[in-house]
């Protein structure tokens, strides 16, 4: 059900590089924390808890997900993994100057991936309020919140009130 209708989000709106990079979901082993997805390069990881959570929970976490990837949020990550294997190469084949290089590079997709990560949040309930209806975004979101335990976590509060405010203006 999950790749499913992640395929149909896809073929709906196709990120950049979709041609090539198929986003994929890969439930956690069950040594993971049980509800925290996330997204690394294309591949979008969901927690064991997630199994079995409602409907609307589902299309939320996905819609929210594939925003990230869509938006582009991770596209530094490909440059620090080729980055990584620059390191790798060097050093194992005696290149000590692409070794340097690419260790020194590494800092640059690092910084981009951390900035904004509140503007990214958004970005990514952004998405899931196109796909899917402005209740599944805010009922999903309170039920991670729920499972998390992170009410009092000012992001989840930042964006949570932003939905809010935008379920107002709709009415
Ligand atoms: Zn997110």
């Amino acid at each position: 059900m999950w790749q499913y209708e992640l395929n149909k989000l896809i073929a709906k709106r196709p990120w950049l590089f979709g041609k090539w990079l198929k986003p994929r979901l890969i439930f956690y082993p069950s040594f993971f924390p049980a509800y925290y997805p996330m997204t690394i390069l294309h591949f979008i990881f969901v927690g064991k808890g997630m199994k079995d959570c409602p409907d609307y929970v589902r299309r939320y976490v996905l819609a929210h997900e594939y925003g990230h990837i869509y938006r582009l949020h991770n596209l530094p990550s490909y440059f620090h993994y080729l980055l990584l294997i620059g390191v790798i190469v060097g050093l194992v084949s005696d290149v000590n100057l692409l070794a340097a290089i690419s260790f020194l590079a590494l800092i640059i997709p690092a910084v981009f991936l951390y900035l904004k990560p509140l503007k990214k949040e958004f970005e990514a309930d952004d998405f899931s309020v196109d796909e899917n209806e402005i209740d599944v975004t805010i009922d999903g979101q309170q039920w991670m919140t729920e499972k998390t335990h992170s009410q009092d976590h000012p992001e989840r509060i930042a964006r949570m009130s932003r939905l809010l405010k935008y379920k107002d203006r709709q009415n």
